[in-house]
């Protein structure tokens, strides 16, 4: 699938929808961003391709400065507008995008429902946001932490919450992330070509590292919370 995130002082919407026609080749089943701001989350999402998903956005009023975004190639429940991303814990405080495959996400819904938790898709995506809702008690990013965890398979995703409205975290494992920044925004995103419009400095990330991306800065840490140093890098190619 793809993925694109903003976090900067500008409308997020222009980058996440150029981001994600850029990376419409990783797939077409459905698309869907959410966007943070002072009314909270805003979650907009669409079966089929991400033409009807703009298309339902057209007109409207989007102001708001950070958000993620999704094209979704199903591994795990049906095409259907209920399994698009992103996904929302049931208060609507957070949001996440995921691209992968979380192998253990029977035990992980089984475990969340017994504790009183209702899902509302198929996807093994879903559980993300659960224990993402589970494990937060005020900071993300020690939230973030505590799942993945616990998290078995593949994934990149993007996390973004209402008492964070300028922040965006992702996290990856065996699927792929790249950051870039400007001087008043910061990016991320599958794939390289989504990034190049707007910046040619990117990060690509590594394997198991978090990062929290706010108006022009980044910073990365390890899954143990460490911090880690990003490895810039100039793409000079156009696309
Ligand atoms: N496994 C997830 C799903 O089926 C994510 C698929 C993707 O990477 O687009 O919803």
């Amino acid at each position: 699938c793809g993925i694109t995130a903003f976090a900067g002082t500008t409308p997020a919407l222009p980058f996440l929808m150029q981001g994600l026609e850029k990376l419409e080749y990783r797939g077409y089943d459905s698309a869907g961003v959410t966007l943070v701001g002072s009314q909270g989350l805003t979650t907009v999402k669409a079966r089929g391709r991400l033409a009807t998903l703009k298309a339902s956005m057209e007109g409207g009023c989007w102001p708001q400065t950070a958000g993620i975004g999704h094209t979704r190639w199903a591994t795990h429940g049906i095409p259907s507008n209920l399994n698009s991303h992103p996904h929302t814990n049931e208060t609507e405080t957070i949001a996440i995008v995921h691209n992968g495959i979380i192998e253990n996400h029977q035990a992980i819904r089984s475990f969340l429902e017994d504790t009183g938790y209702r899902f509302h898709s198929q996807t093994d995506s879903e559980v993300i946001v659960h224990m993402l809702d589970y494990y937060y008690k005020g900071d993300m990013l020690e939230a973030i932490r505590n799942t993945v965890r616990y998290l078995e398979g593949s994934f990149a995703l993007c996390v973004v919450c209402t008492d964070f409205p300028d922040t965006v975290y992702t996290a990856r494992k065996d699927s792929p992330m790249v950051l870039g920044k400007s001087a008043d925004a910061a990016f991320c995103a599958s794939d390289i070509p989504a990034l190049l419009e707007y910046t040619r400095e990117i990060v690509a990330m590594e394997d198991r590292q978090i990062a929290v991306l706010q108006p022009g800065e980044i910073q990365l840490y390890d899954f143990d919370g460490r911090p880690a140093n990003p490895v810039w890098m100039t793409v000079e190619y156009d696309v």
